[in-house]
């Protein structure tokens, strides 16, 4: 398809704009109208700079508050449009968007709007021109695809066709199914926008809300499948009003832009595979690997600086971690317990140190399991994720690996090695046994931790829906609500995302405010980073005793807590007891329960989680998030 995006979806200025759309592959562009107002250059030198950078100008936009007018008003709005044709055919623009009325002086007179329509049209068609009528959500007396459709029908001119939305369809629950009896032809252009799911005034939803396709939790690609069907065959574009876009940096708003397009096309390409009635494909849509078979988290890597190492390997042997063996050729060693490997690299050239700069600890690389790690870094590419190969020694494996939003590494381990394969080839294991060694006195015991239950990140505003996307079109991971949480100092937004199976989790959390803890770990970590790693058990009371004889510290729980908890949820007695006794939380949705506990934060402000599942729990304890942050900043 030809890809495209409006202008009004980037930061920067109109020249930087078009510099980061070229360099994330695009096509062509809408030209929003302020971009150009505010411009220095003419008509004539935007041609020739958008040409020179290989994009077409596909769209002018907007045209406002023209049809249904007062014949007076109607009679100044031609002349007005007269002007922006002129600019059109220096510029190279072959489309104006016409976006329906929202003026007070406007009547509800679909007859007039189509005369209206017909002139515009026919002046347009003098120049070799179009115009597309587009439905606004909050239009005056059009405010669906299927009114303005109907305009266009009774208008009846060849330079006049309908301009379809996925924002003003979805964010009215309108049902795009008759999209697909709409003649192809007669659609002239197709914007894309996803949106989060919110109560509010439709104008303020669009204007600052809306986000890319795979962002958001509209069905965007149910909406393309039926323009599909109905045989469009012209540009795919991005229209994005986005306050959170308006401030990020557009290089990476737009690779996440190109990325949420070839998403989009290749789960429509999917889905109308899989649907009756399966039509021939009219474009070319875009086909990367399929999604890989995710299985959980093998390892996570944790970079630290010589003067933190110890301090990060005390608490790992308090967790009840065994070392297991160093690399061959790095300063890294290897802990383990259950099916958990962590890695602690004190290498003071390896990648986190050199990318980040880094002090102190952070968690620098996560290791996924996979089925095929070729094909897994095949599609991430595709969905244009960085690769990543670090140096290798000699009889080492190579772990593919791509970069993760932010700039962590995620390696894919071959699910054939089996549990030892991969760490067998890198490192030198220990065959002294677990309590072995000069550390031997800080050993930990096995405490019962079984697998990672979940990381959670701590991302920068700007990067959750960064993430999001990621997680979706890279990893084929599924998201879940979004949730507010209160910290002391303001507000948490957390979102899980997890594979189908739910052996892969991970904990998106965004500050919304500057002052929370989650927001000054960023500022150690840089902003994209993890916040704090769960791993889960099977007894949960068992495991916090033997993590407390070991020497693990946790987060004290206000009696308060329980006293609430009892009032809420119908728990015996006993249990609640225990809870109190192991500061232990829970949470209890229909599908089962949720127990789990904070260990104290450790410099930089990671700490651990945890986690017992009972049943069928599909969440996080979210709720229980506030009573940890309280506790955290009353220490
Ligand atoms: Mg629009
Ligand atoms: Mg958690």
């Amino acid at each position: 398809m030809h890809r495209s995006i409006a202008t009004v979806s980037l930061s920067g200025t109109l020249r930087q704009k078009l510099e980061a759309v070229a360099a994330a592959g695009f096509d062509g562009i809408e030209l929003f109208e302020a971009d150009f107002i505010n411009f220095k250059g003419t008509a004539a030198d935007l041609r020739r700079i958008t040409a020179d950078l290989g994009l077409s100008i596909d769209l002018y936009q907007p045209f406002r508050d023209f049809e249904g007018m007062p014949e007076a008003q109607f009679r100044r709005s031609l002349e007005r449009a007269e002007r922006k044709f002129d600019l059109m055919e220096a510029m190279g623009a072959p489309l104006v968007l016409c976006c329906s009325n929202t003026s007070p002086l406007s009547v509800n007179d679909p007859a007039l709007a189509a005369a209206q329509l017909h002139e515009l049209a026919e002046r347009a068609a003098r120049r070799n021109l179009r115009v597309g009528f587009e439905a606004l959500a909050w239009g005056r007396h059009t405010s669906l695809y299927g009114q303005a459709w109907n305009i266009v029908q009774q208008a009846d001119h060849p330079h006049l066709g309908l301009i379809l939305d996925s924002f003003h369809t979805l964010s009215l629950k309108d049902d795009p199914a008759g999209i697909a009896h709409i003649p192809g032809e007669k659609i002239f252009f197709l914007q894309m926008a996803d949106a989060p799911l919110l109560a509010m005034d439709v104008l303020q939803w669009a204007r600052h809300h809306r986000s890319f396709p795979g962002q958001g939790d509209f069905d965007v690609v149910g909406f393309f499948e039926q323009v599909l069907r109905a045989g469009y065959t012209g540009p795919l574009s991005l229209e994005i009003f986005n306050d959170i876009f308006r401030e990020t940096p557009n290089r990476r708003t737009a690779v996440d832009a190109m990325r949420s397009l070839l998403y989009l096309e290749s789960e429509a390409r999917q889905r109308m595979a899989a649907t009756p009635p399966v039509q021939p494909q009219r474009v070319e849509l875009f086909n990367p690997p399929p999604v890989p078979a995710l299985s959980g988290l093998s390892f996570i890597e944790f970079a630290a600086d010589e003067a933190s190492a110890p301090a990060l390997e005390t608490q790992v042997k308090q967790l009840g971690f065994r070392r297991i063996g160093k690399h061959r050729s790095k300063a890294v060693t290897l802990y383990r317990q259950g099916e958990i490997n962590l890695i602690v690299n004190a290498q003071p050239d390896s990648f986190a140190r050199q990318r980040f700069d880094a002090h102190g600890t952070s968690v620098c690389a996560l290791g996924v399991r996979c089925d095929d790690p070729l094909a897994a870094v095949g599609r991430a590419t595709a969905m244009r994720s960085q690769r990543h190969d670090s140096p290798v020694g000699p009889n080492e494996l190579r772990v593919p690996a791509i970069v993760a939003p932010g700039g962590n590494l995620l390696h894919f381990v071959p699910e054939a090695l089996g549990a030892n394969g991969l760490y067998e080839a890198d490192f030198v294991l220990d065959d002294a046994g677990p309590d072995a060694g000069p550390e031997a006195g800080h050993e930990g015991n096995d405490a019962g931790l079984q697998r990672i239950d979940h990381v959670a990140l701590g991302l920068a505003l700007d990067q959750l829906d960064t993430w999001v996307l990621f997680t979706r079109a890279v990893l084929g991971l599924e998201a879940g609500e979004s949730l507010e949480l209160a910290d002391p100092f303001g507000l948490i937004r957390s979102r899980g995302v997890a594979n189908a199976e739910r052996s892969l989790r991970l904990v998106l959390n965004v500050s919304l405010s500057q002052r929370t803890r989650t927001a000054r770990t960023l500022s150690v970590t840089g902003g994209g980073a993890v916040h704090h790693i769960a791993l889960g058990c099977a007894d949960i009371f068992d495991t916090a005793a033997r993590l407390r004889a070991n020497g693990t510290r946790f987060v004290p729980i206000s009696d308060n807590y329980y006293d609430d908890l009892a009032t809420r949820i119908d728990l015996a007695p006993e249990l609640l007891a225990r809870m109190r006794e192991a500061g232990v939380l829970f949470d209890r949705s229909a599908a089962g329960d949720y127990l789990h506990i904070y260990t104290e934060s450790f410099e930089g402000g990671l700490f651990f989680e945890v986690a017992q599942r009972v049943g069928s729990y599909d969440a996080y304890g979210a709720l229980n998030a506030p009573a940890r942050m309280a506790s955290q900043a009353q220490d």
